[in-house]
């Protein structure tokens, strides 16, 4: 369990507002409460049902609904580094977790241990939300269930022998590139398929290395 408190908080409305946001943004609210500081200014304590939390990003977003409001305490977040099943948990908004994971690796093991948490988590969310009805066939599979597992991530262009993320959360300048959990999510998602596991997904272009997008290809007999 995870307590943020927040600041700015005096205004009528302010703890709906706030408790709206964390529901809205899909975080598993599990208690609010308006309490007051020493100096008698409200402040909003919310609970949430997590053991990681970007703590930087929530403060942003928190900023960005109210210029008053602000994050003052972050109780109860791991530091260590995140679990496969955290991800599991918190499926699709993984991008932070997925790099913390990374991190905990050393840079020459890293690539392979995020291609290893990519086929668990794909794999598992194959199972979970698109193995219902009769199995599909490559290219088939790919634009009716990849390619929507896919856009929880955000915007996908696809072929029927490429998927392209023009802005994947996964990658990105300046921080250590997490591309190859996404090569592992879909190779673990398509040999999870019973009829797709003769494909082969491969990366050929990553932010990361220069490229103007993240791509990946996928290799398959008909
Ligand atoms: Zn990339």
């Amino acid at each position: 369990m995870v307590t943020i408190t927040i600041s700015g908080a005096d205004k009528s409305g302010a703890l709906a507002r706030i408790s709206t946001f964390f529901v809205r943004k899909g975080y598993p609210l599990k208690g609010q409460q308006v309490t007051e500081s020493a100096s008698g200014a409200k402040l909003v304590k919310i609970s949430l049902d997590l053991t990681h939390l970007d703590k930087a990003k929530l403060a942003a977003e928190i900023r960005s609904l109210n210029p008053d409001f602000r994050v003052v305490s972050v109780e109860g977040a791991h530091s260590a580094a995140p679990s496969i099943k955290d991800m599991a948990d918190q499926f699709p908004d993984i991008a932070s977790l997925v790099r913390a994971y990374g991190e905990s690796f050393a840079p020459e093991s890293r690539e392979l241990e995020l291609v290893e948490a990519g086929k668990k988590i794909g794999a598992f969310q194959y199972e979970k939300e698109w193995s219902f009805g009769s199995p599909l066939k490559m290219p088939v599979a790919l634009r009716r269930t990849l390619v929507p597992a896919l856009e929880t991530f955000g915007e996908v262009d696809a072929t029927d022998t490429d998927v392209t993320l023009p802005d994947s959360p996964f990658c990105g300048t300046g921080k250590i590139a997490c591309c190859e959990f996404l090569t592992g999510f879909m190779q673990g998602f398509l040999d999870a398929g019973p009829l797709t596991q003769n494909t082969r997904v491969q990366k050929a272009a990553c932010r990361a290395k220069g490229n103007s997008r993240c791509t990946y290809t996928f290799t398959y007999d008909l």
